[in-house]
């Protein structure tokens, strides 16, 4: 297994980026090709430990770092993610599949985050009240917590670690990233680039590997706060973790999201943002708008919406023009086709079957276009199930009402995206959605990072979100401290704080 003709994926660990010791090895192989890119291990636990361990020790030091050095290492990091912005996305869109546009806001999504840790000098601040009682004061302090890990998916593999690390670093404390196994190269230039942004040895590590890196994680006594983006499934195990019981743990996970079109809606550019929405990046997005409901009289939009995804090209990630890309693997594949199979099967309308789209020079990718379903219901699978891949299932409501009744009865509630002209259906949407993130004509509405991501019901478990304010809580912790300072004549009346002495 461990014979390597290609390169193999390193370990991070006090600093030095070293081979694992594993037998247990993976490919990464680019979807649109099926070549091996690299070799990733899955860590051995004496691997995790000292990844752990490295980071314990950094954090005695690190912690005390003044807040401008701390800031200062992601200016220059956003600096150098900038200057590699072109090999960062073709390392992106050759080991996960999606369009090189795409891969750039990928990373670019990062880089903001990035860009809002270098202010972090205006970001962990406490609080402070003067004369609470005579000549006393109260003020917080905003300290880390202490090692701190990130778990991430495949589908945002630059954008999502760099939610996690650079603000709990920057906050003070150290951190364990586990990357998604599927993709982890971006990731590992991302954190080579943020070693000579000048974070130092132990401050962050990686480890690679699957479900036993991550119980290895979780189950670390030393392990502080978990950060965790993926599927419900995982995340919902790792939130109900019993050695993580006590401890900050937030887990973002997936998602069914609905645009909501009225008839009131500009025609054309609702139907092109749902397009982009529903089929790209192959559908793998958490934020995508897999469903989409067309409220009385955009029921007769159905046709156009049609035509407008026959339009899209399907190829490679890094062929210009291309709009939809390959899905990540085989197996997503294979998953994806049966989804469809069963939409045929259960009585949807299939509008347009993407599977098996011919893609000359790439016969071998793990391509499938868009599709779309109309006339689908609630138990449908295409309609219960995250399908992560180009299928839109439209739905019908008579009014704006039943729309939101529909959403709001859907398990997950990630994002969400109204299309309207109307002011006031929009702030009513607005208000009696029960959804993290709303969009009103705007169908992929992921916070900038001075705010934080979030998320309703079986979307999010923990009551904090990745980055933006929410975030400084996540990664510290509050201390209020009351101080009473005392002159060298004012011993009369220490016993008695109601006392004034001046
Ligand atoms: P995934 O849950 O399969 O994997 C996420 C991480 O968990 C990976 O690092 C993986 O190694 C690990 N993992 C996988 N199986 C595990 C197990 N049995 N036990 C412990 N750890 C395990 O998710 P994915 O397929 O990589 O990503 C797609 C999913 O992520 C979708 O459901 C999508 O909606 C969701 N997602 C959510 C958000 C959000 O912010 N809400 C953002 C991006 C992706």
């Amino acid at each position: 297994m461990t014979a390597v003709q290609v390169p193999t994926i390193k370990l991070l660990i006090d600093g030095q980026f070293v081979e694992s010791k594993t037998e247990q090895w993976r490919d990464v192989i680019n979807p649109a090709t099926q070549e091996v890119l690299a070799k990733v291990p899955f860590a051995t636990a004496e691997e995790i430990h000292a990844a752990v361990a490295s980071a314990k020790k950094a954090f005695k030091t690190w912690r005390k770092t003044p807040i401008g050095a701390r800031a200062r290492i992601f200016l220059k990091y956003q600096q150098l993610i900038r200057e590699n912005m072109a090999e960062l996305a073709a390392l992106l869109t050759a080991e996960q599949g999606k369009t090189l546009a795409d891969a750039e806001g990928d990373v670019f999504r990062g880089l903001e985050v990035v860009e809002h840790a270098a202010a972090i000098g205006n970001l962990q601040l406490g609080e402070l009240a003067n004369n609470v009682a005579n000549g006393v004061d109260t003020y917080t302090l905003l300290q880390p917590l202490g090692v701190c890990a990130g778990i991430t998916p495949f589908n945002f593999p630059a954008m999502i670690p760099l939610w996690m690390f650079p603000m709990a670093i920057v906050t003070g404390n150290t951190f364990v990233l586990k990357p998604s196994e599927q993709d982890p190269m971006v990731t590992m230039r991302l954190v080579e680039l943020a070693v000579e942004a000048g974070i130092p040895a132990g401050v962050l590590n990686v480890i690679h590997g699957g479900p036993d890196a991550v119980n290895g994680i979780c189950d670390h006594q030393d392990i502080k706060a978990v950060s965790f983006v993926g599927s419900t499934h995982v995340g919902t195990h790792v939130y109900n973790r019993s050695s993580l019981a006590g401890k900050r743990v937030q887990c973002m996970m997936g998602a069914k999201n609905h645009g909501v079109v009225m008839p009131d809606a500009n025609k054309e550019q609702t139907l092109n943002a749902i397009a982009g929405a529903a089929f790209g990046a192959a559908g793998q997005r958490c934020m995508a708008l897999p469903v989409i409901v067309l409220v009385g009289e955009a029921q007769s939009w159905l046709p156009e919406l049609v035509a407008k995804a026959k339009t899209l090209k399907v190829n490679a990630g890094c062929q210009a023009g291309t709009d939809v890309g390959p899905v990540i693997s085989k197996q997503a594949l294979a998953r994806i086709s049966d989804l469809i199979e069963s939409g045929a099967s259960q009585g949807a309308q299939m509008d347009l079957d993407g599977r098996n789209p011919s893609v000359p020079g790439f016969e071998q990718g793990n391509f499938v276009g868009p599709t779309i379903f109309s006339g689908v219901n609630t138990s449908m699978r295409i309609y219960q199930e995250e399908i992560f891949g180009p299928v839109l299932c439209v739905m019908q409501a008579d009014t704006l009402e039943q729309a939101i009744e529909l959403i709001n009865a859907n398990p997950n509630g990630n994002g969400t995206a109204i299309f309207t002209r109307s002011g006031a259906t929009a702030r009513r949407f607005q208000e009696e959605i029960d959804v993290g993130q709303v969009g009103i004509n705007v169908p992929i509405p992921v916070p900038v990072p001075m705010f934080s991501f979030t998320g309703s019901r079986a979307s999010k478990l923990g009551d904090l979100g990745p980055y933006g304010k929410q975030v400084v809580q996540f990664y510290t912790q509050t201390k209020t401290v009351t101080a009473r300072w005392f002159d060298e004549d004012e011993a009369v009346g220490a016993l008695n704080t109601t006392i004034s002495l001046k």
